[in-house]
């Protein structure tokens, strides 16, 4: 049955100037300037999901034996409201990131919100933060997000939880066009195992990836991408996006669902794909079949995909074992027509023909 909740709605008595919104919002980048207002909802066993509000952004007072704080439950989510030409506000498949903090609050024995209060949380914090949504190519990133709240040290499922959503105005992620990124392929450190957490949004999967991101950095390349935990060979993801092939065939592959996490923009780029005559394979690729296909010339284009930055070319592998290019370090014809048909759709620009719009 369909759950709600009535959101209290309190503004803030001391809105950020125009002036200073506006200065803000000029150069925002990324995650660092953040709106007047976030929601708020919260769960204990027995009483279930109560107290939903938008309310002024704050602190949250803390116990220091809040459970989140040393056992790291904890899950969250990232999507976009994109502001339409004629004013009016788009989320894209916000549904679909409901249904994975579900999955992900499953797996981490958290409780699981109903999409219907993930969905009406976002909507309520958009309209009152709408001042906030960068015009043209920019956005407003909304972070949903839960952490487990009892005051207890044991070890068991926390039984309250903290569920809220912030918002952060974003720039265009690549000024004046997407650059391809350089990779280093991780040897030393991998992401997930099967029956780990690698399929699900927590906290603590993004904290195990820095130290394998710091490597990449190291060795100067822009992310990392990992490999499978058993056999250290096929190609699983990069640190928060990802990855598909191009071969000279016009076919796709990406590594198949598992111990990744189910990215919203993979699979809207499956089914762009699909609808446009391609084959896309789910597939295993391994680190050796790449550089061998790259070098070949079979491989025509790698790419990187996520909310953050859509679709990102990939110019160069990097690992200890030797270096290769793609298609000559250069953004390639498929993944440049793809992110443009996924960017027009969620700007309003291009008919949205799957129902994946909610207007707001
Ligand atoms: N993989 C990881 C590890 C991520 O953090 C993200 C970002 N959520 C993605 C893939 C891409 O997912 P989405 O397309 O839903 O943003």
């Amino acid at each position: 049955g369909s759950v709600w909740l009535n959101f209290d709605i309190q503004p803030t008595a001391q809105p950020t100037e125009l002036q200073n919104r506006v200065d803000k919002l000029k150069d925002p980048g990324f995650g660092r300037v953040f709106t007047d207002h976030m929601a708020i909802v919260r769960y204990e066993h027995g009483k279930g999901w109560h107290s939903a509000k938008i309310e002024s952004r704050g602190n949250f007072p803390l116990d220091p034996a809040t459970a989140v704080l040393h056992y790291a439950q904890e899950i969250f989510e990232g999507l976009k409201a994109y502001k339409r030409s004629d004013g009016g506000v788009n989320l894209f498949r916000p549904d679909a990131n409901a249904r994975r903090f579900r999955d992900s609050a499953d797996r981490m024995a958290m409780a699981q919100l109903p999409e219907e209060i993930f969905i009406e949380a976002i909507e309520q914090l958009v309209r009152i933060d709408r001042d906030w949504i960068p015009g043209g190519e920019g956005s407003l990133y909304l972070r949903p997000f839960m952490i487990a709240s009892e005051i207890f040290l044991g070890v068991k499922p926390s039984a309250e939880y903290i569920f809220s959503v912030i918002a952060s105005p974003v720039g265009s992620y690549f000024k004046g066009g997407p650059a391809p990124v350089s990779i280093w392929v991780s040897e030393n450190y991998t992401r997930a195992a099967i029956g780990g957490t690698g399929g699900v949004k927590c906290g603590g999967n993004y904290a195990a990836s820095l130290r394998a991101q710091a490597e990449a950095i190291e060795h100067g390349c822009d992310q990392v991408v990992f490999l499978d935990a058993v056999e250290r060979k096929y190609i699983e993801e990069l640190g928060g996006m990802n990855v598909f092939f191009v071969f000279e065939d016009g076919s796709l592959s990406t590594p198949p669902l598992g111990t990744i996490l189910p990215g919203i923009t993979r699979d809207s780029i499956i089914a762009l794909a699909r609808e446009a005559g391609r084959t896309v394979r789910e597939e295993a690729y391994t680190i050796d079949q790449w550089r061998a296909d790259a070098a070949s010339g079979k491989l025509k284009e790698a790419f990187a995909c996520g909310t953050a930055a859509v679709i990102s070319p990939i110019g160069t592998v990097r690992s200890a074992s030797g270096d290769f290019t793609i298609s000559g370090g250069a953004a390639g014809d498929v993944a440049m027509g793809l992110r443009k048909q996924l960017i027009d759709i969620q700007y309003g620009r291009a008919p949205d023909t799957h129902g994946w719009i909610r207007k707001v």
